[in-house]
């Protein structure tokens, strides 16, 4: 396998808050390989948007980044200074943001938005190919060139995400994180707008994280899955695997709380609520929600481990089969 485009190591955020330290992130790592569309889901505050925007270096106070390491192409963003990084934004990793309209200036047509990306990284782009560029810029998201003469407010909901697609692919990034980016919309667009995704990324061969908590959604778009709780990762695994075989407890449920037209059940919810992270239970954080807890499970964290060919999991029912795995 060649080498990742992005590498995230042990990766801690914290939340200094009057009633202590909230531990949002709690050493999160995986890899990201070239082309790769990799999945984060997991229920609110599980941490999957915090780390998005801790690898874009991209968080507000009380929020900091506690430790560990975002190497992308052998570079670590955590080390670089504040006007490095701003360089290496749109230009190396781009995001998508959640919701369009806060991103976009309202009071500057799209135009001066996409001109300015260009000119900030020290591209400006010469008066004879402004139109072209954006106009060329705007068509590989499906939209009109005159797109580019309008203000966000005469754009409907889905044309201002792509303008914002449009935005993060203009310097033709390595890595595009998405957070929840149709989460806003009505599902005819949402589709719309994860295929324009889609084809952006395949023309670019960038690599994609996609943040968001749709299973059909991330059924549709990504490679792999990285199931967050608690501002862990729990599981990382195949997406046809997540969805066949979880072997996760959390994700289990969380396949299994899917609504299926096909099979007409009960509605399963998730028992319990998500652990508050001030405080959150010992040993493994979701032994109180577990319907298979063992003693041990309030006492030991279990660690992500490779319980399979691509498969990680952090779950103390795998131990057997690890001590059991001669390559292990
Ligand atoms: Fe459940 Fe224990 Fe596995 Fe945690 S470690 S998911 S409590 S079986």
């Amino acid at each position: 396998m060649s080498a990742p485009v992005l590498q995230v190591e042990n990766l801690h955020v914290h939340y200094q808050t009057s009633a202590g330290i909230v531990k949002a992130v709690n050493g999160v790592s995986f890899q990201l390989q070239k082309g790769e569309r990799l999945g984060l889901v997991g229920e609110s505050g599980s941490g999957k948007t915090t780390t998005a925007l801790a690898i874009m270096r991209m968080l507000e106070g009380p929020a900091r980044i506690a430790g560990g390491e975002v190497i992308l192409d052998e570079i670590d963003l955590l080390k670089l200074s504040d006007d490095e990084m701003r360089m290496v934004r749109f230009d190396r990793i781009s995001m998508v943001p959640q919701g369009a309209m806060n991103s976009l200036n309202p009071v500057m047509r799209i135009r001066e938005q996409i001109r300015d990306i260009f000119e900030a990284h020290g591209r400006a782009l010469a008066r004879s190919e402004v139109e072209a560029t954006i106009a060329k810029l705007l068509a590989r998201v499906g939209l009109r060139p005159e797109v580019a003469g309008m203000y966000p407010h005469e754009l409907s909901g889905g044309m201002k995400q792509r303008v914002c697609i449009a935005m993060a692919i203009a310097l033709k990034p390595q890595v595009i994180i998405a957070d929840e980016p149709t989460s806003a919309l009505d599902v005819v667009v949402q589709r719309q707008v994860v295929e324009t995704l889609g084809d952006v990324q395949r023309e670019l061969d960038a690599a994609v994280i996609l943040v968001g908590h749709d299973m059909g959604l991330m059924a549709q778009f990504v490679d792999r899955i990285g199931v967050m709780y608690a501002g862990r990762l729990v599981e990382l695994s195949p997406v046809a695997h997540v969805f066949s075989s979880p072997m996760h407890p959390y994700a289990r449920q969380l396949i299994s709380s899917i609504p299926n037209l096909e099979e007409k059940r009960l509605f399963k919810g998730i028992p319990g609520v998500a652990p508050s992270l001030l405080d959150p239970p010992s040993g493994c954080p979701f032994h109180p929600r577990c319907s298979e807890a063992m003693a041990r499970c309030s006492v030991e964290v279990p660690a992500l481990c490779e319980t399979a060919p691509d498969r990680w999991v952090a779950c103390l029912l795998y131990d057997e089969v690890l001590s059991h795995d001669p390559t292990s």
